[in-house]
C-alpha cells in the first residue's frame, strides 16, 4: 500500500483527517497519523490547564478511528528521500517511508537568545510542558510571585486565569510594547488592561527581559524576584522541522511553500499550521483553513486534475480571548470587537462546537 502520512495530529492534521474519509483515498493508499501523544490536544486551552482551572481530560480529543496511528517522537524528516525517523517510548528507532506527507508538528517557544530563559522558565507550548507548568504553579507557596513574559493572547489568558485560580499570588505581566495585545484594537487592549488593574495583575510595559535566573528575572537591569516565570514571548516551528535540510525557510524557520501548500519541487510534501510560512499570524483557525485547502489539492492530485491557478482566500473569523471564566474580548469577522460576558460566552461556544465536531 502507498502511504499518506500525517505528521502531527494538531489543528491542521485533525482537519485533514476529518475531511479525508476512507472512501476519499485512492484504493492503493492508506492514511497514517504519526504523533507522540495518543490523542489530539486542544492547545488553545493550555492556559487553563496550566492555571489548574481545566482538567487534562477535558482538553483531549480522540483521533479519528479510520486513520492508522503510529505513536512516536519524530526525530528526523528527510523530504528528499521521503523518509521519516521516529523514536518510540522505549527508545526504539523506526523509519517510515511515505508517498505523500503533511507536516503539522506545531510550534515551540522561541527564547530570542535571552540567557537563562530556556532553563528557568515554564512553558505552555506542549501538553507535556503545560502539565509541568501546572504542577509548578500548583506547588507554589502562599503569596508567591509569578512573572508571565509576553502579553500576547496566550500570556494575557494565562495571567487572567491564574488570577482567578490563585488569588494569593502576586502576578506580573511583562510586555515589550507600550500597550498589551498589540494585534487587537486599542479599545480592547485598554479594556483588558483595566481588567488587570481591577484584579491586581501588575502590567509592566516597555519591558526588556535580559536574563532569567532560578529565582528572578531581569527587566532591563532591574532584578525582579519570581518564584515562577512563564514564557509566552514568541514561538517558532518545532526543532525537527527547523532542522529539515536543503529546503527554504523564512527568518523564523517556517517552511516556504507554493500556493498549493507543498514544498517547492516536492509536490508530495505539504506543510500545515504553525510550521508553514504564511502571510497571517499562526493560529489554530489558520491551520484548519489551510488543512481544508490541502485536502482539496490532494484530491485533485489523486484525480489527475489540474491544480487551481488561484487559491481561494483563507477567510478567518476573528479571535476571541478569555479573562478568566466570566469575561472575554475579541474581534469578530473583519473589525467588530466584543468584550465582557458576551465575548466569554462566545469563546466557550466556539470550544463546545470544536469538541462537538471532533466527536467528543
Ligand atoms: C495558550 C494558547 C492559546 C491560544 N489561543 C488560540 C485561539 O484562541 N485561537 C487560535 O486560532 N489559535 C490559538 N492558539 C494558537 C494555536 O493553538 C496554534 O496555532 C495551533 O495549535 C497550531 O496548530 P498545528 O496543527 O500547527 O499544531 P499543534 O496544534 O500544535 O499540533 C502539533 C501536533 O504535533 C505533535 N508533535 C509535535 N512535535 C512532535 C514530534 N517531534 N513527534 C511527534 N509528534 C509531535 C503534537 O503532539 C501535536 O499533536 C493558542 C495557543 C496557545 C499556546
Amino acid at each position: 500500500m502507498k502511504k499518506l502520512v500525517i505528521l502531527g495530529g494538531g489543528y491542521g492534521g485533525m482537519k485533514i483527517m476529518q475531511q479525508l474519509s476512507a472512501k476519499d483515498l485512492p484504493e492503493d493508499y492508506e492514511m497514517i497519523l504519526v504523533d507522540k501523544l495518543p490523542y489530539h490536544c486542544i492547545k488553545t486551552e493550555y492556559y487553563a490547564l496550566a492555571a489548574g482551572t481545566e482538567s487534562d481530560h477535558d482538553i483531549r480529543v480522540p483521533f479519528p478511528k479510520h486513520v492508522r496511528r503510529v505513536f512516536g517522537n519524530v526525530d528526523n524528516i528527510d523530504v528528499h528521500n521521503k523518509e521519516i525517523t521516529l523514536v518510540g517510548d522505549r527508545g526504539e528507532v523506526e523509519t517510515l517511508q511515505y508517498d505523500k506527507m503533511v507536516i503539522g508538528l506545531g510550534a515551540e517557544d522561541k527564547y530570542h537568545g535571552v540567557p537563562g530563559a530556556e532553563e528557568h522558565t515554564h512553558s505552555i507550548q506542549s501538553m507535556e510542558s503545560t502539565r509541568k507548568t501546572y504542577e509548578a504553579i500548583s506547588n507554589l507557596p502562599p503569596r508567591a510571585t509569578v512573572s508571565v513574559v509576553g502579553a500576547g493572547l496566550s500570556g494575557v489568558e494565562l495571567a487572567a486565569e491564574l488570577r482567578e485560580s490563585r488569588q494569593d499570588l502576586t502576578i506580573h505581566l511583562f510586555d515589550r510594547g507600550e500597550t498589551i495585545l498589540p494585534m487587537f484594537p486599542l479599545r480592547l487592549s485598554t479594556y483588558v488592561s483595566s481588567w488587570f488593574e481591577k484584579h491586581e495583575v501588575d502590567i509592566i510595559s516597555n519591558s526588556n527581559i535580559t536574563r532569567v535566573s532560578e529565582d528572578a528575572l531581569f527587566n532591563h537591569e532591574e532584578r525582579i524576584a519570581s518564584d515562577a516565570v512563564i514564557w509566552t514571548a514568541g514561538v517558532q516551528p518545532v526543532k525537527v522541522v527547523r532542522d529539515i535540510e536543503n529546503i527554504e525557510k523564512d527568518r523564523k524557520g517556517h517552511i516556504i511553500l507554493t500556493k498549493h501548500h507543498h514544498i517547492p519541487d516536492h509536490p508530495d510534501t505539504f506543510v500545515v499550521g504553525d510550521c508553514a510560512s504564511l502571510p497571517y499570524a499562526p493560529s489554530g483557525q489558520l491551520a484548519e483553513k489551510q488543512g481544508e485547502q490541502i485536502v482539496m489539492i490532494l484530491k485533485k492530485q489523486w484525480a489527475g486534475e489540474e491544480l487551481p491557478e488561484t487559491m481561494p482566500e483563507m477567510k478567518l473569523k476573528g479571535t476571541l480571548g478569555s479573562l478568566g471564566k466570566k469575561q472575554g474580548f475579541g474581534v469578530m469577522g473583519d473589525k467588530a470587537s466584543v468584550k465582557g460576558r458576551v465575548a466569554r460566552i462566545l469563546k466557550s461556544g466556539v470550544l463546545w462546537m470544536y469538541k462537538y465536531h471532533s466527536g467528543v
